[in-house]
């Protein structure tokens, strides 16, 4: 079988939209209420995706990092994970500007990207309907999910990351 290949997964967004929360249930189907939001982790995961094994490099940012923190973890990532909150409008107006600083650091390349949704089971408390989701994606070019990392029922969060595998192994 040929070495599988390795994929640097760097995951984005502020501070308490739940991208700990959506890197844990992911790696253990599990949703754990609380970490320490200043922490910043790195994990490795394998997945079989499509037939073909992958081997994941993951890093859960913590969201508070300067620009010059932030773009050194773009350097590092392939591909990215921007998450927001669906409850938090002021966290999916943060999305735009990371896209922009993205684009500047991998320029001339165009950046492997997902867009996440999170905490759509506080629907009750949304303030970013998912139509906007779905053009923001579309003008960033890239997939677009709504999640809950609490309430996963669909299994959509493991498909956000295969997708950007996918993404990755495309190019
Ligand atoms: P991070 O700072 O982006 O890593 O966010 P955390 O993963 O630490 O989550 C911040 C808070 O949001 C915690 O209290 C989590 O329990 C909560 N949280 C995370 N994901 C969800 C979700 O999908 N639904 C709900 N209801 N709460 C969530
Ligand atoms: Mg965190």
């Amino acid at each position: 079988m040929a070495k599988s290949p390795e994929m640097k997964l760097a995951v984005f967004g502020r501070a308490g939209v739940g991208k700990s929360a959506l890197v844990v249930r992911f790696l253990t189907r599990r949703f754990i209420w609380e970490y320490d939001p200043t922490l910043e982790s790195t994990y490795r995961h394998q997945a079989t995706i499509d037939d073909e094994v992958v081997t994941m490099e993951i890093l859960d940012t913590a969201g508070q990092e300067d620009t010059q923190q932030k773009e050194s973890h773009m350097r590092w990532g392939d591909g990215f994970v921007i998450v927001y909150d669906i409850t938090d409008r002021g966290s999916f107006d943060e999305v735009a500007p990371l896209r922009g600083l993205l684009e500047e650091v991998k320029k001339p390349k165009n950046v492997p990207l997902v867009l996440v949704g999170n905490k759509a089971d506080l629907d009750h408390a949304r303030q970013v309907g998912t139509e906007e989701g779905e053009r923001l994606a579309a003008e960033m070019a890239c997939a677009f999910y709504e999640c809950s990392a609490c309430a996963d029922e669909g299994g959509m969060v493991a498909e956000a990351f295969h997708e950007l595998c996918r993404e990755l192994r495309r190019r």
